[in-house]
């Protein structure tokens, strides 16, 4: 497990629980109730007498700051079922009440981060369900509160839009249509189906354990689409997708299996 990189200073919470006893499913958006910068939000969070905390402070000033690692469970949402399952953010306001609104560059911050969090734990696609079976999450679901607020609350469905349209930035994964990714040889030989899939990582998976496809909802092929492995190794060995770390962020960015390009990369040279 790791923690965002779009992090600027780290000011830790003695506040949680230790590790989290689930995996990373959600992702809980809080408003802090008052305009304040990104360190002094987190250090609202460092007296133990707080009782409470969160894994990212967004401050009105666009600023993040990780207060609780990803892999321990912060306080923040008044659940132990969401705050174990939940990455938490607390997000600064450009105003107080009644409207608690946020600055347009804080939302685009908090759009990125939370784009962040789903591409680094696999959640796709980021939904809003208006309940707890969706990824985003509302505090005002666990406990009597206004969390988060009237402005930001009603932004959850535009920043799952705009979260996915950001996760889709790459022509591998098309938009799941409320239906499943299975896993065939083609889509009309229905029997050569080996699964169907809600991830479309775990349908790929599949695909490449049986050297099969994945089709979407709509009988599309999804994967492996456009470039084979041969053909990604040789524009690695040209240096088209950098070195080190940056080659393998980008060819998994990119829906490709950068283990495997990297075997055919090793075979060539
Ligand atoms: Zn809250």
């Amino acid at each position: 497990m790791s923690n965002s990189p779009l992090v600027q200073a780290t000011i830790l919470s003695p506040n949680h629980s230790g590790r989290r006893n689930q995996k990373i499913t959600k992702i809980a958006i809080h408003h802090a109730a008052g305009v304040i910068n990104g360190r002094n939000l987190a250090g609202v969070f460092v007296p133990r007498a707080r009782r409470a905390s969160a894994n990212y402070n967004l401050g009105s000033d666009g600023v993040i700051v990780l207060g609780v690692d990803e892999s321990n469970r912060a306080w923040t949402t008044s659940s132990s079922w969401c705050d174990n399952r939940a990455v938490t953010i607390e997000v600064g306001n450009s105003t107080r009440g009644p409207q608690w609104l946020v600055s347009d560059y804080v939302l685009n911050r908090l759009i990125d981060l939370v784009t962040d969090i789903c591409s680094r734990n696999g959640i796709y696609p980021c939904t809003y369900t208006g309940g707890k079976d969706g990824v985003l999450q509302k505090h005002e679901w666990y406990k009597s509160t206004n969390c988060p607020g009237p402005y930001l609350g009603n932004k959850f469905p535009y920043i799952a839009s705009e979260v996915n349209k950001r996760l889709r930035g790459n022509k591998t994964v098309s938009k799941p249509k409320n239906g499943l990714y299975r896993v065939r040889k083609s889509w009309s030989d229905v029997k050569s189906q080996k699964g169907a899939f809600r991830n479309i990582e775990n349908a790929k998976k599949c695909a490449d354990r049986f050297g099969l496809k994945v089709f979407d909802a709509n009988g599309k092929i999804v994967y492996p689409v456009g470039k084979t492995i041969d053909q990604l190794a040789r524009e690695v060995i040209r240096g088209e997708w950098g070195n080190g770390e940056e080659r393998k962020r980008r060819l998994t960015q990119a829906g490709y299996d950068y283990y495997a390009v990297q075997k055919r990369v090793n075979q060539l040279i």
